[in-house]
C-alpha cells in the first residue's frame, strides 16, 4: 500500500436534468440533477492535477447549433461561470497555470468541457478513448457525446495518451496503470459506456477514493448491479460491456468496503462530497 497520500477536493461543475428511470434500470419516473463532479488533487512531488474538469460556460456556446444543440435539448443545462473548474480554483488561492496535468476520463462534452481554461497542463487520456473520438465531426461527433470545439487544438501535443494497461490487477476491475510509480494514483479501465473508459483509485488524505467516471450514473447501480436503463444506450460504446464493468465494480465494492465509490454524476455522491454548496446563491 502506498504511503504517499492526495490532497483531495470534490467540486461540482454544474448539472443537467435526467430521468431517474433512465439513469438506472427500475428507477423511478422522476427527474433527477445529475451533476458534474470533478477531483482537485494534490500530490507533495507532482503538484496539483484535476480528475475531468466537468462543465464550462463555453458549454453553452458550443451546443448553440445543430447537430450539437440536439444534446442541449436531451439534456438541459444549468451551468454558472462561477461554477467552472477555473473559477473555483481561488478558493485554494490557484490560477489555471497551477495546474500540471488533468485526467481525462473519457471524451463525453460534459467531462470536457472545461479543459481549454487549462492552455498550459499536461493532458492525460486513453489512447484508444482518443482515437475513438479523434476524427468524429458532426452527427458521428454527437452520436458519441463528443463536441470537437470543446477540445483544445494543442491536444495532440500536449496530451500523453496511454496504451493499454498491464500492471497488477486491482481486484475484479483487472489491469493498472500506475501514474506516478508510487500506487497513489492507479488508473484501470472501465469499458462499456465510452470507448477506453478511465477509472482512477486515489489514495487520499480522507481514504481511498474510486473515481468511477459513468460506468453508472447512481452509486446504487454498483450495489444493486443495476445497470442504466437500454433507452440511453443510443450514444454509448457497448451495452455488453456496461454490464460486465458494473459487475466488477461490484465485486470489487463487495471486497473493498472501505473504498468510496463515486461516480461523476451520482446525486448521493453529490450530497456527501461537494464542498461547494448553492447556500449563497
Ligand atoms: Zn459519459
Ligand atoms: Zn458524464
Amino acid at each position: 500500500m502506498s504511503q504517499v497520500t492526495l490532497e483531495c477536493h470534490i467540486l461540482d461543475t454544474g448539472y443537467c436534468l435526467a430521468w431517474e428511470h433512465h439513469m438506472i434500470q427500475g428507477g423511478q419516473r422522476r427527474k433527477v440533477a445529475c451533476h458534474s463532479l470533478v477531483a482537485l488533487l494534490k500530490h507533495q512531488e507532482h503538484g496539483w492535477m484535476l480528475w475531468d474538469t466537468g462543465y464550462a460556460p463555453r458549454m453553452l456556446e458550443a451546443t448553440q447549433t445543430l447537430p450539437f444543440s440536439l444534446y442541449r435539448r436531451a439534456t438541459p443545462l444549468y451551468i454558472q461561470p462561477r461554477l467552472s473548474v477555473a473559477a473555483q480554483l481561488a478558493r485554494w488561492q490557484l490560477k489555471p497555470s497551477d495546474i500540471r496535468r488533468i485526467i481525462i476520463s473519457h471524451f463525453h462534452a460534459d467531462h470536457l468541457a472545461g479543459l481549454r481554461d487549462f492552455p498550459q497542463a499536461e493532458l492525460i487520456a486513453s489512447g484508444n478513448a482518443y482515437a475513438d473520438v479523434a476524427t468524429r465531426r458532426g452527427i458521428n461527433a454527437l452520436r458519441r457525446a463528443f463536441i470537437p470545439a470543446l477540445l483544445p487544438t494543442d491536444f495532440a501535443e500536449r496530451a500523453t495518451l496511454l496504451p493499454e494497461f498491464n500492471g497488477p490487477n486491482l481486484a475484479s476491475l483487472g489491469p493498472t496503470y500506475d501514474l506516478f510509480c508510487d500506487g497513489s494514483l492507479r488508473l484501470v479501465s472501465l469499458p462499456g459506456h465510452a470507448r477506453g473508459q478511465l477509472g482512477l483509485l486515489a489514495q487520499t488524505q480522507r481514504g481511498q477514493l474510486l473515481f468511477a467516471a459513468d460506468s453508472c450514473w447512481l452509486r446504487r447501480s454498483i450495489y444493486e448491479c443495476r445497470p442504466p436503463s437500454r433507452l440511453t444506450n443510443f450514444f454509448v460504446d457497448d451495452p455488453r460491456a456496461i454490464r460486465n464493468t458494473i459487475q466488477h465494480l461490484h465485486d470489487f465494492a463487495q471486497a473493498q468496503t472501505d473504498v468510496v465509490i463515486i461516480p461523476s454524476h451520482c446525486p448521493e455522491a453529490f450530497r456527501q462530497e461537494v464542498e461547494l454548496s448553492y447556500e449563497d446563491n
